[in-house]
């Protein structure tokens, strides 16, 4: 019988099965998306247009439903958000957790001291570089704002960043594959997909996405255990495009980091969130439609370039958001969906979303040639999704991710981990991937 099954082939999924594999057990990923084009272009460009219908292409088959203009960024495909994502890596702020830590969160009691050695190796698993100080640096100084460099996940000989995809198995990763329950039975546990499969395996490890992996474990647990609404963290984004003269346009350089630039809140600070910002980029290297929203012609945009400018803080740890999956509404797999449950912002998040507001669209402002070229494009006041959901699993599982009520299971990927913080959450994600992976490849030795 086969050792794992590792269920999403996202970051989490990809990192914990790199690590059983090393540890000498034989695993299996399923991932529930398409596949990817054998060689993905090295270049930051031709990458994009390679994997946008990929990343975009969320059909039918993973419906959701939420409150009207909400966005849900995620992507069921070989890599996961990955595809998407900036590779933005940052080492979680420590005092985050032991705050949570008294306020009751079971996940991990020794997060400080036991989390640091896997931050390191996920950095080395993803070949993380820091950039160097470049323009946009020095142009921030000037302008009264002390910033540090991006650290960055980076393909080793390319220009681009790292994906999950990028990430060698031995093991195989059979996509198509979307499971939708584990079974317990005295020979092991058996993941069933939607087209009917049963796999078997000693153990399941669970990483296909925080909301998903939530789904397929209650749908796991007897119908009396279930959770009719599950709790679940992320971040208010804030977002602001500033369009200034043409600049000479900063490149993605070969095998380092990108030169941005990102200012961290100190750990004193009552509003708790990060300040990331690109640029300058060429104006026309926006589609057209943008162009069009922003008021420009092609011809005005070669003439100009833009600098963005993020701010990323996390919901309301006190009142989480929360989902349910709602029988009354079937995906196309026949599966109950997910609503995202409508809510106010709280008091909390309004005063934080208000201080993000005004720190992204006063830095474009001052990037900008003029204050009336500086445009909030992502309102934290919004009820969104930052893309970064945590914590949809914390009372179903102990410390090192076993599952408490369905033995030999392990949630690997942010449903067990209790806070998104105050910055990028991947890197934290990722060691705690590795860490859940090796408290497996543990049991499994005893
Ligand atoms: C636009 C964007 C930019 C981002 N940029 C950054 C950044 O710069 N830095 C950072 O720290 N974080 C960033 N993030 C967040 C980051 O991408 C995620 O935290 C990270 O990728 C999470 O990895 P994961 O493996 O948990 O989940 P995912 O990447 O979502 O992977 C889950 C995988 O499971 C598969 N799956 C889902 N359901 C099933 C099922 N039923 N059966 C089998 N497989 C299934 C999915 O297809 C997918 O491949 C960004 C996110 C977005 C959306």
């Amino acid at each position: 019988m086969l050792d794992v099954l590792v269920v999403g082939s996202g970051l989490c999924g990809t990192l914990a099965a790199k690590h059983l594999e090393g540890k000498g057990r034989s695993v299996l990923v399923l991932e529930g998306g398409p596949g990817l084009p054998p060689a993905l272009p090295g270049d930051v460009v031709g990458f994009q247009r390679a994997v946008a219908p990929i990343a975009r292409s969320v059909d039918q088959a993973w419906a959701f439903r939420a409150p009207k203009g909400y966005e849900w960024h995620r992507v069921r495909a070989r890599g996961g958000r990955t595809l998407l994502w900036g590779g933005w890596m940052e080492r979680p702020p420590k005092d985050y957790f032991d705050a949570r830590r008294k306020t009751g969160a079971a996940w991990p009691h020794t997060l400080a001291v036991e989390l640091d050695g896997w931050i390191r190796r996920a950095e080395k698993a993803l070949t993380v570089r820091t950039g160097r100080r470049g323009p946009l640096h020095r142009k921030l100084a000037a302008l009264g704002h002390k910033a540090a460099t991006k650290r960055e996940s980076v393909l080793i000989g390319q220009r681009r960043m790292l994906t999950a995809a990028d990430v060698s198995l031995r093991s195989e990763v059979r996509c198509d594959s979307p499971v939708v329950r584990i079974e317990a039975t005295s020979e092991g546990l058996i993941a069933i997909t939607a087209s009917g499969e049963a796999l078997s395996a000693r153990r399941v490890v669970l990483a296909a996405s925080p909301i998903e992996t939530a789904r397929i474990l209650e749908f796991s647990l007897p119908e009396k255990q279930r959770r009719r609404r599950i709790d679940v963290f992320d971040h208010l984004i804030a977002g602001a495009i500033a369009i200034a003269p043409r600049e000479r346009a900063g490149v993605h350089p070969l095998d380092a980091a990108e030169p941005s630039a990102v200012m961290h809140p100190p750990p004193t600070s009552r509003a708790r969130f990060t300040t990331e910002v690109r640029g300058p980029t060429p104006l026309e290297s926006l589609d057209a439609e943008d162009l069009k929203n922003l008021g420009f012609t092609v011809e005005e945009a070669a003439k100009h370039s833009f600098y963005v400018v993020f701010a990323m803080g996390e919901t309301d740890a006190a009142t989480p958001r929360q989902v349910e999956f709602d029988a009354r509404s079937l995906d196309g797999l026949g599966r109950p969906s997910p609503r995202f449950v409508a809510r106010a912002h709280t008091r909390t998040e309004a005063s934080l979303g208000k201080q993000m507001n005004r720190q992204v669209l006063g830095l474009a402002r001052q990037l900008a040639s003029s204050r009336e070229r500086a445009f909030l494009i992502y309102d934290a006041l919004d009820f969104s999704s930052g893309g970064h959901e945590v914590g949809t699993c914390l009372d179903r599982i102990d410390e090192n991710g076993h599952v408490t009520g369905l033995p030999g299971v392990y949630v690997a990927d942010g449903a067990g981990v209790p806070a998104a913080t105050d910055r990028h959450p991947s890197l934290t994600l990722a060691a705690n991937a590795l860490r859940v992976a090796d408290a497996l490849a543990r049991s499994m030795k005893s």
